[in-house]
């Protein structure tokens, strides 16, 4: 996280992309992983927003061939984290406050009725792993302040926590794109530097948890939707002060013909 915040402090949507060329030494990835791990990358602004994708320099970075390179964009660009202009190649996806409210508010609706449904169809083992998984939670808050780089590990159990609670869904339609757009919040939190791992978050959570165990359906979904747009609303605060030069793409900044 301290890693992007130094990238974008004060700097263009062009400049950032020059910091981030310059950074990770080549990693290598087999075929299989490599749309996860361009995935993962975004979601975590290692590519930035905006951020022209350069066929010659995602080579090098994840030593694939171009062929596995475009079909892991395409598969991207299905995902709304990368888009595509004939001609011009990828850029990863812009953000702007109306693609986050726009976001928002459709996570409220799938994740309140994922977890409406979840609650209605969960089982003791539904109800252990919510408890597993907030426990993993609680363990990392009580080293984070020791250890503050571990952003990344605290955005994996967030996530696992979240999945946890949704699991016992068995809508697909419902879980595919509540996947979706469960990624592109956790991009907007990281693009934003928001520090989730802040001790004492984490009470948030286990109020939450409480709640889907008792099965209050109305107060489980209430208790979500807050949680929802009380980030979204400091990610929101944030872009207003910080967030213009990346609501543009580098196919504008920046022509280039060598995808
Ligand atoms: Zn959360």
């Amino acid at each position: 996280m301290d890693q992007v915040r130094e990238k974008t402090r004060g700097r263009g949507a062009s400049t950032t992309a020059r910091a981030a060329k310059a950074d990770p030494a080549p990693v290598s990835v087999s075929p299989i992983d490599l749309r996860a791990q361009l995935r993962d990358d975004i979601i975590r602004c290692v590519l930035m927003p905006g951020q022209r994708l350069k066929f010659d320099e995602l080579r090098t970075r994840y030593d694939a061939g171009v062929g596995s390179l475009r079909e892991a964009l395409m598969q991207l660009v299905a995902d709304g984290l990368v888009i595509a202009e004939s001609n011009r190649g990828f850029c990863v996806a812009p953000v702007s406050i109306a693609d986050l409210e726009d976001i928002t508010d459709l996570r409220v609706e799938l994740e309140s009725k994922a977890l409406a449904l979840s609650i209605q169809h969960g089982d003791d083992a539904w109800e252990a792993s919510i408890v597993a998984a907030l426990h993993m939670l609680i363990k990392l808050e009580s080293d984070i302040t020791k250890a503050p780089h571990n952003g990344r590990l605290w955005e994996e159990r967030h996530s696992n926590f979240h999945d946890a609670l949704v699991a016992a869904c068995p809508s697909v339609w419902i879980m595919r794109f509540r996947r979706v757009l469960f990624d592109q919040s956790q991009r907007y939190r990281a693009v934003s530097m928001m520090q989730s791992q802040t001790p004492g978050r984490v009470h948030k959570h286990r109020e939450m948890m409480d709640l889907v165990l008792a099965r209050d359906v109305e107060g489980s979904v209430a208790a979500m939707a807050e949680h929802i747009r009380h980030t979204a609303a400091n990610v929101r605060q944030w872009l207003s002060l910080h967030g213009q030069d990346m609501a543009t793409t580098e196919f504008l900044a920046e022509p280039d013909s060598d995808s």
